[in-house]
């Protein structure tokens, strides 16, 4: 294991030169704890929101939403599509947390967008095991977002489904734009 004495004091380079990104994330973690103070919160988010979103490295939901720490719950995977495990999170987050709204954040230029399950079939000959999950890549992020929407608002699983909206947001403005819902 790398200590921080063994890591270069400034780094030009994303990467440390030695030593792991991992070990710049524990590091960049040591200075954060120095600040950091026990906003004293409990588990359950002020906003009483849950935001769905893509992984997409471009998208700072927080930063976008003008969110603070504790106000909502982040729900994030490659896509931002409602898979089942989504589904797991929104139950706990509105049963177990009290959260009442759903926020869905698709995005421009997203990494799944042209995917399709060819991937899927590739990975499946190359590895000799078909994937238990699919792919869920799209063509047309609009209809992406209305068909997580759908999915949201007709789950037997959640208790409010009444306020659920879906956005694309456009890494290259910033900017959210509504998708409304067929
Ligand atoms: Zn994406």
């Amino acid at each position: 294991m790398t200590t921080s004495a063994s890591l270069p004091a400034e780094s030009e380079s994303a990467i440390p030169a030695d030593g792991t990104v991992t070990d710049r994330l524990v590091e960049a973690n040591q200075r954060y704890a120095e600040a950091f103070t026990d906003p004293g919160m409990d588990a359950r988010p002020v906003l009483q929101v849950a935001v769905v979103a893509c992984m997409d490295a471009r998208l700072d939901l927080h930063a976008a939403l003008g969110l603070e720490l504790g106000d909502c719950h982040t729900i994030r995977n490659a896509g931002g599509v409602v898979t089942d495990d989504v589904i797991r999170s929104l139950t706990i987050s509105q049963r177990a947390l009290g959260t009442r709204s759903v926020v869905l954040i698709h995005h421009s230029g997203c990494g799944l967008e042209g995917l399709s399950e060819d991937f899927r079939h590739d990975l499946e000959m190359e590895v000799g095991q078909r994937p238990t999950w699919a792919v869920e890549g799209f063509r047309d992020v609009d209809q992406d977002v209305r068909q997580s929407i759908q999915k949201v608002r007709t789950s037997p699983f959640l208790l409010h489904t009444d306020d659920v909206r879906g956005f694309v947001f456009d890494v290259k403005s910033g900017r959210l734009r509504e998708i409304r819902p067929n």
